[in-house]
């Protein structure tokens, strides 16, 4: 998949539109879901031009891997999600259903999360 410089989260990187953010640094956004799927829905996404959590993991270099990984952990606890629980999503491509094509995860918590997967 080739990076579309004008996907949405691209706008929201570069301040062209707005975000709820929670925390951000040099290589790191984390921000509200616009359509919120439980109580407490985050997005969470490198601000680097990747398409998807294998192209991420696949190119980017070492610092932006840590400070991904740690920023993940750093919105887990200020949304205080840690010991009520929460579940991680990273969804890719078609059969992912991966709507924004830059690397995102959702985090999901503040209420009981229903099933993994329809069935
Ligand atoms: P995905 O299906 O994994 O690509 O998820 C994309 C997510 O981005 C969806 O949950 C959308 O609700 C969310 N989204 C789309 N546009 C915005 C926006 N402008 N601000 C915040 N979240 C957004």
């Amino acid at each position: 998949m080739n990076y579309d410089y004008n996907n949405i989260f691209a706008k929201i990187i570069k301040k062209d539109i707005k975000a709820n953010v929670i925390f951000e640094d040099e290589y790191f956004l984390s921000f509200y879901d616009i359509n919120p799927k439980a109580k407490i829905h985050a997005l969470v996404i490198p601000k680097g031009c990747y398409t998807d959590y294998f192209d991420f993991y696949k190119r980017a270099s070492n610092i932006e891997i840590l400070a991904f990984n740690k920023g993940v952990n750093i919105v887990l606890e200020k949304l205080e999600l840690i010991k009520s629980g929460y579940r991680i999503i990273a969804n890719s491509g078609v059969n992912g259903g991966q709507e924004v094509p830059h690397f995102h995860l959702h985090i999901l918590g503040g209420n009981k999360i229903g099933a993994m997967v329809n069935q």
